[in-house]
């Protein structure tokens, strides 16, 4: 297994990317309802409002079409939500505004425009922001692979590369998948440091493999949008019904991609399923 996209060595005419948090590996809802929405309430004191404010959070960040959403930009949206319902919360629109305008959204951006503005709720939001980080870590041992990924990506393998594509810190993905014994199916693992999705799918493609025989699996719309961008082929894991996604995957979309048949009608009714998946 290479990291980064540097020594990496296409084997086989198919290449399968898969994305780690929410797609393979268990981690997002345990991230979101222990780490991120429980340190907003902590830093911003919205014990009162606690109950009310967790179902906003999961639906913002987990189980709508925002899945996946940048963590400034979720905070935002909650916010928003919180306040159009009449509930007495701070504004946030010092940090809206940030989210808007910078061209990172990442700590040391924060850091940069305090530096500047010396504003209370961007003050808040890196605090919030850092104690999230050091949360996530002292939740080490409550990752778990999905039922049905590490079948499906031995299967997977006989026949395709396998890259992990993840906008989650490298060294951390490598640890997860090490540990559950997925690594050894898996031929580049390309994390945030590798840059964008869409730019680590574009790298790989570059390799010689034909677009139709690239296949993205993610659970998010971000995911979707950097196979469209490549314009290669996106299978969803459906949030909800992981284990059912990935046997699909192994059973019959697999199948598919190898027969040339999974563009059009098939891709067409797997994206279907997946917008109305983050619509209900
Ligand atoms: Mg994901």
């Amino acid at each position: 297994m290479k990291e980064g996209i540097k020594d990496f060595e296409k084997t086989k005419p198919y290449l399968v990317c898969v994305d780690s948090d929410g797609c393979a590996m268990d981690t997002m809802d345990v991230k979101h309802q222990k780490c991120f929405g429980p340190k907003a309430i902590e830093v911003w004191g919205l014990q009162d409002i606690e109950e009310r404010f967790m179902e906003i959070w999961n639906e913002v960040n987990l189980y709508s079409i925002s899945r996946g959403i940048n963590r400034f930009k979720g905070l935002v949206r909650t916010f928003d939500l919180v306040a159009e319902e009449g509930y007495e919360i701070s504004d946030l629109s010092t940090v809206k505004e940030w989210t808007e305008t910078t061209d990172e959204l990442s700590n040391p951006s924060l850091e940069r425009e305090i530096a500047k503005t010396d504003d209370q709720q961007l003050k808040k939001t890196l605090d919030w922001s850092l104690k999230v980080n050091q949360a996530i870590t002292e939740l080490s041992d409550d990752d778990e692979p999905f039922s049905g990924v590490k079948e499906g990506l031995a299967k997977i393998n006989d026949g395709a590369d396998i890259a992990i594509v993840s906008s989650a810190n490298g060294g951390a993905v490598r640890d997860e998948w090490t540990r559950h014994e997925l690594i050894s199916h898996v031929q580049a693992m390309l994390g945030q440091e590798s840059g964008t999705k869409a730019h680590c799918i574009a790298e790989l493609q570059k390799f010689g493999y034909e677009p139709t025989k690239i296949l993205m699996v993610g659970d998010a719309p971000g995911d979707l949008e950097a196979a469209k961008v490549n314009c290669v082929l996106y299978y969803p894991i459906l949030v909800g019904n992981e284990r059912f996604s990935w046997e699909r995957l192994a059973s019959e979309a697999l199948t598919k991609f190898y027969e040339g048949s999974f563009a059009g009608e098939y891709q067409q009714q797997l994206i279907n399923e997946f917008h109305s998946n983050l619509q209900k």
